[in-house]
């Protein structure tokens, strides 16, 4: 599954070649497998002063997901992730002693260890000290991310003022990032708020559950190939059952991810008048119920904007946006409790890129439709959250010019494209109960791609 490129430079004979000729070297990244360790090693968690509270709570949880926690930076261990709590500081000042101790550790950092920052978002009425402390750690933590090598990441938990450190969504968005799961997700700030009200108790998130799905129903679009069929797969993992939608015409290849799942299939064109209340039935009749809707059915049709046809933008926007937008009427207008959509956005959609104002336009308007949808399904106990992949392997971007291909591989961070599975485990996370309080928020999976936020 890794790229020619990336095996070679981390086997034999061209490893050795690629260190002489001082050639990059993407790191092999760890991905999930079931029974494996949490994190590579131990995890040292600091924090400025006020926040110690805050972080003996962290610690805490860590013990208790069977972690080797250390409070103290020392020369004789192998770290295989940093927690940095700065969730109190009111001062720029605060952070140094606890950003410096991170520092002095990361020689020593494990190959796929984590550097994970724990900080609260900028509100309205911060008074200056506060709101620059508080973006502070946002430029720190898309730097140090930035400094990290062997497959090494860095992220952050930002958490909104009215949520607290020990609620689950916090921890559970901790051990997203901590663990093997967030293999390709790398200088990323996930805001994290409050579970919403209305969410059932027994919806009570349980972090360190194998498979949170269970019992639950949910759809794929796009589930023939690629990342759409990592997603099934990986919701399956997780205990769900799972509708998959594919065109007609990619039916063979729909039965395989179906059958494969123990799902089952059902033949739709998203951009049919009627396809919300095709999928509802769908989930209904064969399942009993709905939870999670994944919108992940998408295509590109490059073109300059002075060469673009009317159908090729129209194709784009029909299929990756105003299907999301009539299947989320339909479901609005169902009433479902506690529904969780997730919707596949692109780096393209915040950054730009030549050659895709009609996909950009697209996977912006996804963003957007998110953000709006998160507070109409939060009544019920729902969310909304979009993914951006970065450069992910699959047919969409084998299609893309070698040369071109190769650049947007090497210009991440971790120097590599990610694996559709990198995405489906953002998206399992964010349809799991450990994700309540994460809504209308934007998770990339791009390897931190130099583009855009
Ligand atoms: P893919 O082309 O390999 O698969 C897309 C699937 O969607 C196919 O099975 C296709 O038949 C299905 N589909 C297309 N139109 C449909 C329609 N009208 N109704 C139902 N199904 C339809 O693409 P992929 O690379 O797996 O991408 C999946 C999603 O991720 C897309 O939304 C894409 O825009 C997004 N994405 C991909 C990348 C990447 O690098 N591959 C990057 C950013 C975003």
């Amino acid at each position: 599954m890794t790229d020619r490129y990336t095996k070679a430079v981390n086997s034999g004979f061209t490893q050795t070649l690629a260190k002489k000729l001082g050639l990059p070297r993407p790191a092999v990244l760890r991905r999930y497998r079931a029974g494996d360790s949490l994190t590579v090693g131990p995890v040292l968690v600091v924090s400025d002063g006020a926040s110690k509270a805050d972080a003996d709570a962290i610690a805490q949880t860590l013990l208790g997901w069977d972690l080797d926690v250390r409070r103290e930076p020392t020369d004789d261990v192998r770290w295989g992730a940093v927690v940095l709590v700065l969730t109190e500081a009111t001062a720029p000042t605060d952070a140094s002693e606890a950003v410096l101790a991170t520092g002095s550790v990361l020689r020593r950092l494990a190959g796929n260890g984590r550097v994970v920052t724990v900080s609260r978002a900028p509100a309205d009425g911060d008074s200056p000290a506060l709101s620059a402390t508080r973006h502070g750690v946002d430029g720190f933590l898309r730097s140090v991310a930035k400094e990290l090598r062997g497959g090494a990441t860095g992220n952050g938990v930002v958490l909104t003022d009215d949520v607290a450190v020990d609620d689950p969504s916090v921890l559970g968005t901790l051990r997203f990032f901590l663990g093997a799961k967030s293999a390709y997700v790398d200088g990323q700030l996930l805001r994290v708020g409050p579970t919403a009200d209305g969410v059932p108790a027994a919806d009570a998130p349980e972090p360190a559950t194998d498979r949170p799905l269970t019992g639950q129903v949910a759809v794929v679009t796009g589930a023939a190939r690629g990342i759409g069929a990592a997603i099934a797969r990986t919701l399956h993992r997780d205990g769900a059952t799972v509708v998959c939608v594919d065109v007609p015409a990619a039916g063979e290849a729909l039965a395989a991810t179906a059958n494969a799942v123990g799902g089952t299939a059902l033949q739709l064109d998203v951009t049919a008048e009627d396809a919300g209340e095709r999928i509802l039935a769908h989930a209904r009749e064969r399942h009993g119920r709905l939870d999670v809707v994944v919108h992940n059915a998408g295509i590109t049709r490059d073109k300059l904007l002075a060469n673009m046809k009317p159908g090729q933008w129209d194709a784009v926007i029909a299929v990756n946006l105003a299907a999301q937008l009539r299947i989320n009427a339909a479901l609005l207008e169902a009433g479902l409790e506690g529904l969780r959509i997730v919707s596949l956005a692109s780096t393209s959609g915040i950054a730009g890129n030549k050659g895709q104002t009609n996909y950009a336009f697209s996977k912006a308007g996804v963003i957007g439709h998110t953000r709006a949808t998160a507070g109409l399904l939060a009544a019920r106990g729902g969310t909304a959250n979009a993914v951006a992949p970065g450069f992910i392997e699959t047919e969409m971007t084998s299609r893309i010019p070698f040369a071109t291909r190769e650049v947007a591989r090497r210009i991440p961070s971790l120097a590599q494209g990610g694996q559709p599975v990198d995405v489906a485990e953002a998206i399992a996370f964010l349809a799991s109960p450990a994700a309540a309080g994460v809504n209308g928020q934007v998770l990339r999976v791009c390897g931190q791609h130099l583009v855009g936020q």
